[in-house]
């Protein structure tokens, strides 16, 4: 593949992996689980819609969630999933109306849900590749998850994705570990002795702004309210990481590895926070 022609492959894969809520039929607001805990805006069961989405499916509460406490409806991002469904699986059919279909809708949505999760992770790892070989067979891999998502809602009910998530999981584990490795410059990494709660590194709370994180392994850490203010995160792997209320003011997450806007939108930055190319500054940081 030339190089234009990965860049043009690069940006329209990402472009679709955008969420487009008014192309959207509030999948989120009503196939999810909600924990009050976490920030939404009641204990809510899968299946039942949100007492704030109005039959229009938009939020009435859209403008001033975050001033409602409900911080968990601002970092939700579907990858594009919810577009996806409503447009392209049911040709823009609705779940009001097809009250028959509205369950197998949402059970769609979560698995669609979870391919285009898969995918965000594959551009990223395709854009970040240096070795023709295996970007190869990351293309190869997206394809064959692109192909996924445009069957049929019954087709996608039948999947059984763990044995494609594993074969997703190799392929970023080697990219990861090629990225990290290159940004260390040689260098071992240090932080594999630290206490771990259920096999996550632990960093709740912690004041990290001495540590170098540069090309260290922190997937699926909790750095729930972790001090990271002007921290080099280049080539760190934070894919899983939980950055709930991490401060990440200045931080730079440039070349940061499988960060999601999840992630971004859960923490808290500045005007000074450098971010990917692929990921957008929330609106409330600035607030
Ligand atoms: S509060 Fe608004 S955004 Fe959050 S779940 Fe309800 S309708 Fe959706």
């Amino acid at each position: 593949m030339t190089y234009e022609n990965t860049i043009k492959y690069d940006k329209e894969l990402h472009k679709n992996l955008k969420i487009h809520c008014e192309k959207c039929l509030g999948f989120c607001c009503v196939a999810l689980y909600f924990s009050a805990s976490e920030g939404f805006p009641t204990d809510k069961d899968a299946g039942k819609p949100c007492i704030n989405l109005q039959p229009d499916f938009k939020c009435a509460v859209h403008k001033n969630l975050r001033q409602k406490g409900l911080k968990g409806c601002t970092a939700y991002d579907c990858f594009g999933a919810g577009q996806k469904v409503a447009q392209v699986t049911y040709g823009g059919q609705d779940w009001i109306k097809n009250t028959e279909t509205s369950k197998q809708m949402f059970d769609v949505f979560l698995i669609m849900r979870q391919l285009h999760e898969m995918l965000w992770y594959l551009a990223e790892a395709f854009r970040m590749q240096y070795d023709e070989t295996i970007q190869e067979k990351i293309r190869d891999m997206i394809d064959e998850t692109v192909r996924l998502t445009n069957l049929d809602a019954d087709s996608l009910i039948k999947l059984d994705l763990v044995v494609h998530r594993h074969n997703v999981n190799k392929l970023l584990l080697k990219t990861s570990e090629l990225a990290r490795g290159k940004a260390r410059g040689g260098k071992k990494a240090t932080l594999k002795h630290r206490k771990t709660i259920a096999g996550r590194l632990n960093f709740i709370g912690a004041d990290l702004r001495k540590v170098n994180l540069i090309g260290e392994d922190l997937s699926g850490a909790l750095l729930i309210a972790a001090n990271l203010r002007d921290v080099d995160l280049s080539g760190t792997d934070l894919i899983g990481a939980d950055l709930r209320d991490a401060d990440i003011s200045g931080a730079n997450l440039t070349n940061s590895i499988f960060i999601t806007q999840v992630q971004i939108n859960a923490a808290k930055g500045n005007s000074n926070t450098r971010l990917p190319i692929s990921l957008v500054r929330p609106a409330h940081w600035d607030k």
